[in-house]
């Protein structure tokens, strides 16, 4: 079974319209969504949910208006300004490091344990997809998807699948980092500006820093013929091979409003580089 990752660097790149063509063509698949903080790719592939599991991380205050007898020490200690001058807890400030708990001495404030989102197992016309939502302002998504990665290698192990497809965040924060670890590809899908090729440098660097083997795709290439020209020369110094070149094409749009993956709404020029592509990622 291998890992396949799809990352960009930057949001916006097109990542999401590759990887859903992915779950069009590749067989024998388990498909992951680890861009746990905005995931999209439901969109796309249709979900129909048979598990929700609550993701667990972290603890809140909580006080006890029963028990607090207004005394001030948690509101002095608290280093978030979390708790408001008539102790009550700002959930979204409370950073969860239990000082006010230690220094109440009426015992009136304790720790829960917080929910900070949720994980989906689902089936979909392309096969099982693992997918989640963190919660607004929540964090941890790292943690989130190294728990969505864990329970789809688990589930390809299982039904003896051959893949486990992953949309990555963007980026090159924590969640990039734990969407990397052990995967066997990292596909960089980039665009010709400026800011893609910064970002996809960026995201190599990481990719390259944990001994991934790297590919790159630059999307709506003809956008930018000298940018794309200097994100080729970039791969060669790198030696990171540029497995395709995808053109401006009006009819991703027009997919995305249907609803599907672009290799299932037109088989022209694009869908046959996307299955070339899936060529060079197995290769
Ligand atoms: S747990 Fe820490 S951050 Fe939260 S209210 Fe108490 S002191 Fe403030
Ligand atoms: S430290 Fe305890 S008793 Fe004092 S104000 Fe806070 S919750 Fe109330």
């Amino acid at each position: 079974m291998k890992q396949i990752l799809v990352i960009s660097g930057k949001g916006g790149t097109g990542k999401t319209v590759v990887t859903a063509s992915l779950a069009a063509l590749v067989n024998k698949k388990v498909m992951v969504d680890c861009d746990v903080d905005a995931a999209d790719l439901h969109l796309l592939l249709h979900p129909i949910i048979k598990e929700r599991h609550e993701f667990k991380s972290g603890k809140r205050a909580v006080i006890n208006k029963n028990a607090c007898q207004g005394c001030g020490r948690c509101l002095a200690v608290c280093r978030y300004d979390a708790i408001t001058s008539n102790y009550r807890i700002e959930e979204f400030s409370c950073e969860g490091c239990a000082l006010c708990s230690r220094v109440c001495p009426c015992n009136a404030i304790r720790m829960e344990e917080n929910t900070s989102g949720e994980w989906f197992l689902s089936d979909t016309q392309y096969g099982p997809f693992i997918h989640a939502k963190l919660g607004i302002a929540e964090e941890n998504s790292g943690k989130l998807v190294a728990k969505i990665r864990q329970v789809a290698k688990e589930l390809a192990e299982q039904q003896q699948l051959d893949y486990v497809i992953i949309d990555g965040p963007p980026g090159i924060g924590c969640p990039v980092i734990a969407s990397l670890s052990g995967v066997d590809c990292a596909v960089v899908v980039t665009e010709p500006t400026l800011s893609g090729l910064h970002d996809a440098e960026r995201v190599m660097d990481v990719a390259q820093h944990f001994k991934t083997p790297v590919k790159l795709i630059v999307n709506k290439y003809d956008l930018n013929l000298s940018m794309t020209d200097q994100i080729e020369s970039m791969c060669q110094k790198r030696t990171v091979p540029l497995i395709g070149k995808l053109g401006f094409d009006k009819k991703v749009v027009e997919a995305m409003v249907e609803g599907k993956s672009i290799v299932e709404y037109a088989n022209g020029t694009l869908s046959q580089e996307l299955r070339n592509i899936w060529k060079k990622v197995q290769d």
